[in-house]
């Protein structure tokens, strides 16, 4: 853990959290400022600072991101009209937070990506 992450905190318990589903690996939890009608975050437990570093060290962790992001669509009800899974990555990218996660939004006709 990284105590100065915010992300590493909602896995310890010390920053309240909506979360709708935990894994031994990984956490999916509500977005706190939603930009789509289902707006969920799914994070790697460990602390990694982006999906490039996340991936390069554990791919297995990696593919349980994707398996959560994968099961928080079907339980969300987004997979029949479809979503859209993003992994902002560094300055350019627009992250803000920097340990690494999927968000998966949905829920309402997204539009193109960079309108
Ligand atoms: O990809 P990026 O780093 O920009 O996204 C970080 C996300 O974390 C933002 O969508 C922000 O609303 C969310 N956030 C959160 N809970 C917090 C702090 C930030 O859901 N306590």
């Amino acid at each position: 853990m990284e105590t100065d992450c915010l992300f590493c905190r909602i896995v310890a318990g010390e920053i309240p959290a909506t979360v709708v589903r935990e894994t031994d690996t990984t956490l999916a939890f509500r977005d706190i400022a939603p930009k789509a009608p289902v707006h969920v975050l799914v994070i790697p437990k460990e602390h990694y600072a982006d999906v490039v570093t996340l991936t390069e060290a554990d791919p297995g962790l990696a593919g349980d991101v994707l398996g959560t992001a994968a099961v928080v669509a079907e339980t969300e009800g987004l997979v029949a009209d479809g979503f859209r899974l993003i992994f902002n990555t560094g300055p350019y990218g627009g992250q803000e937070v920097f340990h690494a996660h999927a968000h998966v939004l949905g829920g309402e006709p997204l539009g193109p990506m960079l309108a």
